[in-house]
C-alpha cells in the first residue's frame, strides 16, 4: 500500500495531519461553534425555490464576480460600504486563503496573537507563507503595545487579529486595531467571524474601513447565520484589495447554487439571525455556571466559551463525551471550548460538567 510518505510530497507537510475536529455521531455535539437551531422552514422553502430557479442554468458558469451577492451582503453590512469592497467565496477560510495567496507566499511572512484560529498557520503553510506565532498576554487579552511591540519587532507582510478570537472568545478593543494599523508595514486582516455575538464597542474594525486601504475585515455566514452548509464567508476592504484577490482567486469559484442560496439566506436575515440573542444567553450563562462552580473561564463575545477544566484537558475531554457531550479539545493544555448552543443542550453540557467537579 502506498502511503503519504511515499509520494514527492513537499517537504514542509510531510508528517503533518489534516486540520479537523472530529465529526462523531454523539447527541450533544458543541465542538465547532455552528449555530445549533435548525434553519427555520420558511426560510428552508425560500432557499429552496432560490435554487430550482438555477437548476435549468447549471449549463452555464455562475456569474464569476458574484455582482449581486456582493450587493447583498454590503447591504447587510451598512456602514455605507459597497459592494466593491465586499468579495465572497466558500467560507472565511478560502477568503483568508486568497489573502494570503495574494499578500503572503514565499518569502513573505504572517503574524498572528496566540491562541488564535489554528487554520490562520495552517493557510500560512499552504501558502508557502512563514508563520510567526506571537503570544498574548494574561488571560488571553492583548494590548495595543504588546501588539504594536511584536508587530514593530517581525514587521510581517500580513497581521491575523481575531476578535471575537477563537479559541478563547475575548474581544479586542477597537484601539488595538488602530494601533496595529498605524505600526504594521503590510495588511492587517481581522477575522470577524463571531462579530454578530460581540458586546457593543467590541471589534467592529469596518467603522476602520475609511482611510485605512490596509485593513481587510473578513466575516461568515457560518455562525450567526446557521449557514456553516452553505459555505459563505467574505471580505470587506477597500476595492484595491478586491482587485488583488480576484487575481488569485479561482475562476468560478462561487457555485450558483451557492450564490442563489446565500443571497436567499441573507433576504431572511431576520428570521435566520433571530437565534444571537438566545445564543449569547446561553453563553453567559455557561460562563456564570462554570465560575459559580470554581471553573477558570475566559471572557466570551462569541458563540463558545473557553474554561480550566483543572487537569489534563484531554481525560476531561473523554470524559464529557462519555457523558454524551462533544467539546472541543484545541490543544491548549488543561483547557477546553463548549459552543453556546440551546437551552437542552446547555442543560447536557452543565449536567455533564458535574463529572469534572
Ligand atoms: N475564522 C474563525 C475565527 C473561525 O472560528 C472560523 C470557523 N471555525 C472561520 C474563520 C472559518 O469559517 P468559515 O470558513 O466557515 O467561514
Amino acid at each position: 500500500m502506498t502511503t503519504l510518505d511515499d509520494l514527492p510530497i513537499r517537504d514542509d507537510l510531510r508528517g503533518r495531519s489534516p486540520y479537523g475536529a472530529p465529526q462523531l455521531d454523539v447527541a450533544v455535539r458543541l465542538n465547532t461553534n455552528e449555530n445549533s437551531y435548525a434553519v427555520p422552514e420558511p426560510v428552508v422553502e425560500a432557499i429552496g425555490k432560490a435554487l430550482a430557479a438555477e437548476l435549468r442554468d447549471l449549463n452555464r458558469y455562475p456569474d464569476r464576480e458574484a455582482v449581486a451577492l456582493r450587493a447583498d451582503l454590503a447591504g447587510y453590512l451598512g456602514h455605507g460600504i459597497t459592494a466593491e469592497q465586499v468579495w465572497a467565496a466558500n467560507g472565511s477560510n478560502e477568503i483568508q486563503q486568497q489573502l494570503l495567496q495574494a499578500f503572503g507566499g514565499p518569502g513573505r511572512s504572517a503574524l498572528g496573537f496566540v491562541p488564535a484560529y489554528s487554520m490562520h498557520p495552517l493557510l500560512a503553510l499552504g501558502t508557502g507563507t512563514r508563520w510567526v506565532p506571537a503570544q498574548r498576554g494574561v488571560d488571553f487579552g492583548l494590548t495595543a503595545d504588546e501588539a504594536v511591540a511584536e508587530v514593530r519587532e517581525h514587521r510581517p507582510d500580513v497581521v491575523f487579529l481575531c476578535s471575537p478570537n477563537n479559541p478563547t472568545g475575548t474581544a479586542l478593543d477597537p484601539a488595538v486595531v488602530t494601533a496595529v494599523l498605524d505600526a504594521a508595514p503590510g495588511m492587517v486582516v481581522v477575522d470577524e467571524a463571531y462579530a454578530e455575538f460581540a458586546r457593543p464597542g467590541t471589534s467592529d474594525a469596518l467603522a476602520l474601513l475609511p482611510g485605512h486601504p490596509r485593513l481587510v475585515v473578513t466575516r461568515t455566514m457560518s455562525k450567526a447565520f446557521g449557514f456553516a452548509g452553505g459555505r459563505l464567508g467574505y471580505l470587506v476592504a477597500d476595492p484595491a484589495v478586491v482587485s488583488a484577490v480576484q487575481l488569485v482567486r479561482l475562476p468560478y469559484h462561487l457555485s450558483s447554487l451557492t450564490q442563489a442560496a446565500a443571497r436567499a439566506a441573507l433576504a431572511h436575515r431576520d428570521a435566520l439571525l433571530g437565534t444571537v440573542e438566545a445564543i449569547k444567553v446561553q453563553r453567559d450563562r455557561i460562563v456564570d455556571t462554570l465560575r459559580g462552580r470554581g471553573f477558570r473561564v475566559a471572557d466570551s463575545d462569541a458563540n463558545f466559551v473557553l474554561f480550566a477544566v483543572g487537569g489534563d484537558q484531554a481525560t476531561a475531554w473523554r470524559t464529557l463525551l462519555d457523558a454524551g457531550v462533544l467539546v472541543r479539545d484545541v490543544g491548549l493544555p488543561g483547557w477546553l471550548r463548549v459552543t453556546a448552543g440551546t437551552p437542552a443542550e446547555t442543560d447536557a453540557f452543565l449536567t455533564a460538567m458535574e463529572k469534572l467537579s
